[in-house]
């Protein structure tokens, strides 16, 4: 069951809109997924890519979103 959660701070590549990243993952992929709940843009990480929308191309977003994501910890059902 994955576990959705917000990440503060994160500015969606598409519509630049803050706040508004969810991020979640997949155990069985080994993959870290993100969405943006308010233009639906959604997209898919490696699983030991962090979450650190540093690689803005749009240089009028010049905030420098250092945001540190919590490690998603699952509750292992053994
Ligand atoms: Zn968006």
């Amino acid at each position: 069951m994955a576990i959705k959660r917000f990440v503060a701070g994160v500015v969606c590549p598409k519509c630049g809109q803050s706040d508004v990243i969810r991020v979640w993952q997949q155990p069985e992929e080994q993959k870290q997924y993100r969405e943006c709940v308010d233009c639906g843009y959604q997209d898919s990480l490696a699983n030991d890519i962090k979450v650190n929308v540093a690689k803005e191309p749009d240089t009028r977003v010049q905030r420098q979103a250092v945001v540190e994501v919590q490690t998603v910890r699952f509750i292992e059902p053994s």
